[in-house]
């Protein structure tokens, strides 16, 4: 519990002095954490992981779903973040993969993969 405390001080601090730096940081930032979100998922397939809960940042800018609630992404979540079901961070927030700690599930999105799946084994 302490320890819950203390986190959620330090994530309420930066606020005061950093103002004036934002601007530069920002920019300088731009490249990795602050892309534009990418438009919502055109193919997926929850096959196997439909009740897997998966944990999203709300920052608009951000389009991730964790596994990890200690993903280094995660943590710097600037804004609130919520559990929930693998499908519904999808459907419901477009949310993709985090490559940091869910790259394991990027077959979700692929449509290659997903067709692979059914079709495999010998056609005779
Ligand atoms: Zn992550």
């Amino acid at each position: 519990m302490l320890f819950l405390l203390i986190s959620l001080a330090a994530c309420q601090t930066p606020d005061k002095d950093t103002q004036q730096d934002e601007t530069q940081q920002t920019i300088a930032e731009a490249d990795t954490t602050q892309r534009q979100p990418r438009p919502k998922p055109e193919f997926y397939s929850f096959k196997g992981v439909e009740k897997k809960r998966v944990f999203i940042c709300m920052d608009p800018t951000d389009d991730t779903f964790h596994q990890q609630h200690d993903c280094p992404v995660l943590v710097a979540c600037k804004s609130t973040f919520r559990n929930l079901t693998l499908p519904r961070a999808v459907e419901n927030f477009d949310r993709y993969n985090c490559e940091t700690c869910s790259s394991d599930l990027a077959y979700v999105f692929d449509e290659n993969a997903a067709q692979f799946e059914t079709g495999f084994g010998d056609k005779r």
